[in-house]
């Protein structure tokens, strides 16, 4: 069974103003298989196989009940950011977008400002520039920035290259958190070789399931970072699950993004309270399907899912599997 959602964001992000996927009942439960559209067939192999996970085998046994989570603020003017850190459901850390196109660090500065007024001296505040600062850009950023903020928790991808990443971790105080260069990368292993982090950002359906990035976690052996692909809560649950099944976890996580969506495919999304989200894993009802089913919103867009849903899970079989569990069963969605 394969349902395709599609809902509006409430706010612009990563360039695009709507999210859309598939999502798919198996005998363990629903998965969900959205990667964003400029990934090609074989870079949403992963993401299908992380789906395949959820639908056919569920995920390894949680060892805690919550998952501390942060609020993520967006590239937005300072008054903005303030409110959506008030309205975040308790969040005591903050993710903060940086190094937006058309903005200077006046902006930055301002929108850092605002948010350490909302959480108080006790609560954390990380950045995110997606890789776009060259070295000597982010070291002389990271100085400005870290003040602004009153002490960054962390940077995460300043630079876009792994050799870029390790020199600007030699060349700051604050720690360096890799995103990019794990989950994008060929080889994740290169971000260690070359001490290039202090955290990893590992998100679930780019890395092909809860089991792949627990190996992934326990081989690399830093801190990790779980953080959502903007997913509705049913693909969250997926990095909710990898977040209550690590041994050890130290810091928030970027899961409570239901929140930038207009409607969600479960009655009861995963949200935080007392900047905590709840482990469990919603079910979609007709109710909130049929608000998000895309082929009531788009039947165009409806039809380009069930297609690249059809050409991925094909591929899928066709190639080696990288994770012990995902090479067997009907991958046909
Ligand atoms: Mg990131």
């Amino acid at each position: 069974m394969v349902n395709v959602y599609s809902t509006p964001l409430t706010t612009r992000f990563r360039g695009i103003d709507v999210r859309d996927g598939v999502l798919l009942a198996g005998p363990a439960g629903w998965g969900e298989f959205s990667p964003f559209w400029d990934y090609d067939d074989a870079e949403s192999v992963s993401w299908w196989r992380a789906a395949w996970e959820a639908a056919h085998l569920g995920w390894p046994a949680p060892v805690r009940t919550h998952v501390p989570v942060n609020v993520t603020v967006p590239a937005t003017d300072p008054e903005r950011a303030h409110r959506i850190v008030l309205a975040s459901g308790g969040c005591r850390t903050a993710k903060v977008k940086v190094a937006e196109r058309g903005q200077g660090v006046g902006e930055e500065i301002a929108r850092l400002e605002a948010v350490r007024d909302v959480l108080g001296p006790g609560g954390a505040i990380r950045i995110d520039a997606n890789g776009a600062w060259d070295v000597e850009t982010a070291v002389e950023r990271l100085r400005v920035l870290d003040r602004a903020a009153g002490g960054l928790e962390y940077v995460e991808q300043p630079c876009a290259e792994v050799s870029e990443l390790a020199e600007v971790r030699r060349r700051t105080s604050v720690p360096v958190a890799a995103d990019e260069s794990i989950r994008r990368a060929e080889d994740p292993f290169a971000v260690v070789r070359a001490q290039a982090a202090d955290i990893i950002v590992l998100k679930v359906q780019p890395l092909g399931g809860v089991r792949a990035c627990l190996d992934l976690a326990e081989q690399v052996g830093l801190p990790v970072v779980v953080s959502s692909a903007l997913e509705s809560s049913v693909g969250l649950a997926a990095g909710i699950a990898l977040a209550a099944a690590l041994p050890r976890l130290d810091h928030a996580c970027g899961l409570a993004t239901s929140q930038l969506l207009v409607h969600d495919t479960v009655p009861d999304p995963l949200l935080p309270t007392g900047g905590m989200i709840e482990v469990r894993r919603p079910v979609p009802d007709a109710v909130s399907l049929a608000a998000t089913d895309a082929h009531l919103l788009d039947p165009g867009v409806a039809q380009r899912w069930e297609q690249r849903a059809t050409r991925v899970a094909r591929l899928a079989q066709a190639l080696p599997a990288p994770s012990r569990d995902t090479t067997s069963g009907d991958t046909t969605p």
